[in-house]
């Protein structure tokens, strides 16, 4: 299957039935009823490895739906959905943090998980270092001691591009992992794990669910990285709603059709842009002076529509300022 027909495809329950909707069924649980005694007993040895219904916090069918669906588009071992895109970040880290653990995190993360690192992993004795947002130090900053590498690329706000192969082939040579925040790309315009990266994160906030009504995060793991990502949502008490889930597989469905118009969209907003005297820089990974475009280019099959824009010279920040609140279509906002 191509990605978009998977999109389309995917997820949408059991297909054998004689009968059957075209949507999966929003199944709303919390306790989940066994035949007897033996049966409840077999359910909790078998969701250890495998994605069952037990407990209504663990996921249910709808759940499972997406998670299915996801994890094919990005070509993984297994997928477990998050309630935000931060929270599946955070649990990516708990799960790699161990005292006297070193992580290396590249500089253009999605900023809040700074916080994470300077409140809680530095407390448990976990010690973080920022690699440069292009990753190009990666080698000299690896220690003995480093479990676990995380990056975004391209990165948040000004889209620095790593070259993907070549730091899971450093990072692997010292068996450290290696995790992406895949936002950027949301399992459309980039598969990292095809690439050597172990561990995809996506907000299903952003284009997966595409509509701005919705907080979801999902992690995607090869098989040698699947460690307990399955258990952190009971053991933390961390649930996904299937009403959620059901948005986000619905607006799953026109991710194509919305990515290229983003990229359309953008594209001719940056040629706008390029004519304008009030601008320096455009931050866009498809212009040719972007740093590492080849790379990008090599790698990605798109842009997702995001574009930063520094001002010339001679304006200020009330000048950027005045410009955003000049914008008739534009409103200023996260996400
Ligand atoms: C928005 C975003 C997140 C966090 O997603 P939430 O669902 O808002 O917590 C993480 N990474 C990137 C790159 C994002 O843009």
């Amino acid at each position: 299957m191509k990605p978009k027909t998977k999109l389309i495809h995917l997820g949408r329950g059991d297909q054998s039935a004689e009968v059957r909707s075209v949507n999966p069924t929003l199944m709303r649980a919390s306790t989940i009823l066994f035949k007897d005694h033996a049966t409840w007993q077999k359910y909790r040895e078998l969701r250890k490895n495998e994605r069952v219904l037990s407990y209504g916090a663990r996921g249910t069918a709808t759940n499972f739906e997406l998670e299915k669906l996801i994890c094919e588009l990005e070509g993984g071992y297994r997928a477990q959905l998050f309630p935000t895109g931060l929270a599946a970040l955070a649990m990516v880290l708990l799960n790699y943090a161990s005292k006297n653990a070193h992580f290396l995190i590249t500089d253009a993360i999605y900023g809040p998980v700074r916080t994470i690192c300077d409140k809680f992993l530095e407390k448990i004795g976990v010690e973080v270092d920022f690699l440069k947002a292009d990753a190009s130090d990666v080698e000299e900053k690896i220690k003995p001691n480093t479990k676990l590498i995380l990056c975004e690329s391209p990165g948040s706000i000004l889209y620095e591009i790593i070259d993907l192969p070549k730091l899971c082939k450093i990072a692997h040579s010292h068996n450290i992992p290696v995790a992406i925040d895949n936002t950027y790309s949301s399992g459309y315009f980039l598969n990292p794990l095809e690439l050597g990266v172990d561990i995809s994160v996506i907000a299903a906030t952003k284009y997966l669910s595409g509509h701005s009504d919705v907080t979801m995060g999902i992690v995607v793991c090869n098989q040698k990285e699947w460690k307990n990502f399955n258990e952190l949502p009971e053991a933390f008490g961390f649930t996904t709603s299937p009403d959620d889930v059901y948005l986000v597989l619905r607006g799953v469905r026109t991710l194509d059709v919305r990515m290229k118009a983003h990229e359309k969209s953008a594209d001719e907003i940056v040629e706008f842009l390029k004519t304008r005297k009030e601008i320096k820089t455009i931050f866009y990974p498809k212009l040719k002076s972007h740093p590492n475009h080849e790379i990008f280019i090599r790698d990605h099959k798109g842009a997702n529509g995001m574009i930063t824009i520094e001002f010339n010279d001679g304006y200020d920040q009330n000048d950027a300022i005045a410009f955003v609140d000049y914008l008739k279509y534009f409103s200023i906002g996260a996400s």
